[in-house]
């Protein structure tokens, strides 16, 4: 069997790899693979360097193969803090071209993106070059990894996506100072973002998460859905980010079933022979990703049929914007174990159990909206999106709907509507006009509408856009 040893291997687990090695080890494998393999550039990080993917199974990349279910891997999107996905999804694409675990790609073709940060890799950091986090950049889209992993979705319309994360488990600052550590070994969630068609959403918490969990247990690796990260021994639980602007959520609004994963990290004083333990992180990682893809493998047809279904959503069934976390019923509690710092003796902590979900400031979507003003800049935007539109060459008038917002530099009151005015508008020639299609309908009012937490309305450098008292210069058909 030909064995070809990831950097890591060869470093025996002393340090993580670098981009270059990372980029050096998937032209290897694509070498060795032949044709199962292609290795491709998704562009340049914000520091210059290389965001490298790996093809696995493809037969035709314009079009999945009849009876395959396409799965793209994403690892380490922040960088060096998170180094273990990177390092585990290359053992996993070695196995599966030419190891042990071939009969994955009886069913996949794999996109597989190890290193979504190489500049936070090479840097020592989360973020990338712009000291940006790349996973809160997704709806304005203004960061190269952020948009060449956007646009990798696009292009290649995964049905299933794994966005593999580490947490500390120490929070230096927060939970830390007050003498505790969290304690799991893996958790999962799924995009919970409230506008993902409902049959996808569905499947997505019913069934594959419980089946994810239990799996993972059964490999021998206690695993709980995703909480967010607990500061404070005061505070509500939740689960994660309901807004478009993560990497798992904008994926899932793309038509992508997808999943989170994170592992723990310890302490960097520990007594560990290894950088931060990297040999046993990685085998965590490596563990869950294998429950993952058996796990989809196993309801692969499943997958399809709620894909399926939620493709036949009509175009304009209402959908809502947003979604909030809220206490129900209104003493619910969670217990979570958590370890103390000074001797790592397990406690149980209870708290507040905020994980219930209600979606709220529902619209229906409508054929078109029309930009009259920063038409530049949303033209831009809009681009970046893959989202098609056209300038007008003549004015027209339209019966259209235009919010009337509070507006100033603050995001979140700037966004509280007025008024809706319904009114017949003479649009001026050199107005964009945006007629989404298919999933599109529900993006483009998560990207426009300033009431949508996913908007970019919720950023400072947009808010002030927003006129006080008069209508926005977005305006969506009546
Ligand atoms: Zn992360």
């Amino acid at each position: 069997m030909v064995h070809l040893p990831t950097p890591l291997e060869m470093q025996a687990s002393a340090r993580y790899s670098d981009s270059a090695q990372v980029g050096g080890y998937l032209r290897a494998l694509a070498a060795a693979a032949g044709e199962l393999a292609t290795a491709v550039s998704l562009g340049r990080s914000a520091g210059g360097r290389d965001l490298p993917a790996l093809l696995c199974g493809f037969a035709d990349a314009g079009r999945v193969a009849p009876g395959k279910l396409r799965v793209m891997l994403v690892g380490s999107i922040h960088g060096a803090s998170e180094a273990a996905g990177c390092e585990a999804l290359l053992g996993l694409a070695r196995d599966a071209l030419l190891g042990d675990r071939r009969d994955w790609l009886d069913t996949f073709e794999l996109v597989i993106v190890p290193n979504a940060n190489p500049d936070g890799r090479d840097s020592d950091s989360w973020r990338n070059g712009n000291a940006a986090n790349i996973n809160r950049d997704f709806v304005l889209l203004e960061q190269p990894e952020s948009q060449a992993l956007d646009a990798a979705v696009r292009r290649w319309a995964p049905a299933v996506v794994l966005d593999a994360h580490e947490q500390a488990v120490l929070k230096r600052k927060t939970l830390g100072a007050a003498g505790y550590l969290t304690a799991f070994e893996a958790q999962f969630d799924v995009a919970s973002l409230p506008a993902i068609p409902e049959p996808l959403r569905q499947f997505a918490s019913a069934t594959l998460l419980p089946q994810l969990i239990a799996d993972t247990q059964a490999r021998g690796l206690p695993a709980q859905r995703y909480i967010g990260e607990i500061k404070s021994l005061a505070q509500p639980v939740t689960h994660g980010d309901l807004t478009a602007r993560t990497f798992r959520n904008k994926a899932g609004l793309r038509g992508a079933l997808a999943v989170l994963l994170e592992t723990p990290m310890e302490p960097k004083a520990g007594q560990y022979a290894t950088f931060r333990d990297i040999g046993s992180r990685v085998e965590k990682q490596r563990l869950c990703m294998e429950v993952f893809l058996d796990c989809v493998r196993d309801h692969a047809s499943a997958i399809a049929a709620a894909q399926a279904l939620a493709a036949q959503e009509p175009d304009d069934r209402e959908f809502p914007l947003n979604a909030r976390y809220w206490r129900d019923p209104a003493d619910a509690t969670l217990t979570l174990p958590l370890r103390e710092r000074a001797n790592g003796m397990r406690i149980e902590a209870t708290f507040a159990d905020h994980r219930a979900v209600a979606a709220h400031d529902l619209l229906r979507p409508t054929a078109g909206y029309y930009i009259t003003d920063h038409t530049e800049r949303f033209a831009a935007l809009l681009t970046r999106h893959g989202l098609a539109f056209e300038t007008l060459a003549e004015p027209i008038e339209r019966a259209v709907i235009s919010g009337v917002y509070a507006g100033g530099d603050e995001p979140a009151t700037a966004c509280v509507l007025r008024e809706e005015r319904h009114h017949i508008h003479a649009i001026p020639a050199g107005a964009l006009r945006v007629a989404p299609s298919g999933r599109d309908r529900r993006l483009l009012p998560l990207l426009l509408d300033p009431r949508s937490a996913s908007s970019v309305f919720r950023y400072a450098a947009y808010a002030r856009l927003l006129v006080p008292g008069e209508a926005s210069f977005i305006a969506r058909a009546a």
